[in-house]
């Protein structure tokens, strides 16, 4: 598909310094691209020399002069008003956009707050994506969701930086960068354009439109898991035990469950409303787990759901099992080679054992129940594996790994994997041997 992206800025260089990088990637995937210039300068030699330098920035991003357009409103003393709302409707009614990118309002600059609020007056009907201006950008109120890596773009970017020639005293390119390289603790990419976001309500159908933007490695992963939401998390209850056998605590897998909900937080375009807890013991989780996406958190002592349902699913390989009626000597139990996989452990002085290594158990399949909707599937032997579970669905290396070992979209109905789970580091390590293919 093919989209019309209509990229807004207050003054020339605002839109090369705040998404020049995602202009020119949309540019050269043959997307149409549009910039539109809200102001000119009051002095008409420099208005007229901005707008040629604005020319040649857009020129070194891919685009022509019949690509960029300028209102020619005063600079400084724009206003958010009937004339400029006017006057960019015009040109959303011609050019028909997909995307609409303009000013955050995290900005202490004027204009860029009134070009800001002009194009949500003007824009209704499609996503629009708020792009930071460095030297202008409120750090504390910016929080982005969307992120573009521009790292192949990054030389054309700063080349249309260097065409505004009489700002390069203003343009700070060292700031840009720290930047953009600033998102690589929360999506993986190392030069990224972040973006905040809002879908107006006439505008939900281009949710799909601004997936095919976002780079975000757990975005792409949980879209492509769940095309129709919601995503219901069926969350497990601890046992409560006379006698502890272990000194980790029984409810360690919500430290997974806190993990998931703030990734999503930050990274889910629509947010936290994807997501509908539940708890296992409930008629929701059983209705939820026979009709739609589901993430079941948690092995067959904690959760029923995993127990009645996911232990008997056909073409499951690795199902958690453990000793009745004590429920303990917890294991992976290899359906395939009948051997039972175990965590290690070391015990104190007082024959308190802790686990040194937990195993995670991650299945990722069609939901057996409706294999129009996607089951997801996380348990450790005790709590710490799901949380590695959780970990290797979050952050983007271990996203990236797990893609590089299967295929997704995946192939049959689905596959498992085990992983290490180092409980003292905190880290998981995929297994990529214990890879099944659930055909
Ligand atoms: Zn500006």
């Amino acid at each position: 598909m093919k989209y019309n992206c209509l990229f807004i800025g207050a003054h020339p260089d605002d839109l090369e310094i705040g998404t020049g990088g995602t202009i020119a990637k949309l540019r050269q995937a043959g997307h149409s691209v549009r910039l539109l210039i809200m102001t000119d300068d009051a002095d008409p030699g420099a208005a007229k020399q901005r707008r040629v330098e604005a020319v040649a920035a857009a020129s070194a991003l891919g685009l022509t002069a019949s690509d960029v357009s300028f209102l020619g409103l005063p600079d400084g003393r724009l206003r958010c008003d009937p004339e400029s709302v006017g006057k960019v409707r015009d040109v959303v009614a011609q050019f028909n956009p997909d995307l609409v990118f303009t000013h955050s309002s995290a900005d202490d600059h004027q204009d860029h707050r009134a070009t800001h609020e002009i194009s949500q007056g003007a824009v209704r009907k499609c996503p629009r994506l708020y792009y930071a201006v460095v030297n202008h950008l409120v750090t504390s109120s910016f929080s982005p969701k969307v992120f573009v890596d521009v790292q192949a773009q990054w030389p054309s970017k700063l080349a249309a930086l260097d065409a505004h020639t009489t700002q390069a005293n203003r343009i700070n390119r060292e700031n840009i960068e720290r930047h953009c390289r600033g998102f690589v603790r929360t999506c993986g990419i190392g030069l990224a354009e972040a973006f905040e976001f809002d879908l107006p309500i006439a505008a939900e159908a281009g949710s799909t439109v601004l997936s095919s933007i976002n780079d975000s490695p757990f975005h792409k992963l949980w879209s492509s898991l769940i095309a129709t939401g919601p995503l219901y998390l069926i969350f497990s209850i601890p046992v409560s035990r006379a006698v502890r056998e272990f000194s980790w605590p029984s409810h360690a897998d919500m430290d997974g469950i806190a993990l998931f909900r703030k990734t999503v937080d930050l990274q889910w375009p629509e947010g936290r409303s994807i997501i509908e807890e539940c708890r296992c013991d409930t008629p929701v989780a059983e209705e939820a787990i026979k009709c739609g996406n589901v993430l079941l958190s948690g092995g067959p002592i904690s959760n029923p759901m995993t127990r009645t349902y996911f232990n008997y699913f056909e073409g499951v390989r690795y199902v958690n099992d453990h000793t009745m009626p004590d429920f303990r000597n917890v294991s992976i139990l290899d359906r395939k080679t009948g051997n039972r996989i175990k965590a290690a452990y070391v015990a104190d002085a007082n024959g308190t054992k802790t686990i040194e290594r937990d195993i995670g158990n991650l299945t990722i399949m069609k939901n057996p129940c409706n294999p129009a909707h996607t089951l997801v599937a996380v348990m450790g032997i005790h709590g710490p594996g799901t949380v590695g579970c959780y970990k290797v669905l979050t952050q983007p290396t271990l996203i990236s790994q797990l893609l590089q070992i299967c295929e997704m979209p995946f192939r049959g109905r689905g596959f498992q994997i085990l992983l290490n789970y180092d409980v003292y580091k905190g880290e998981p390590s995929l297994i990529p041997e214990s890879l099944h293919v659930i055909d």
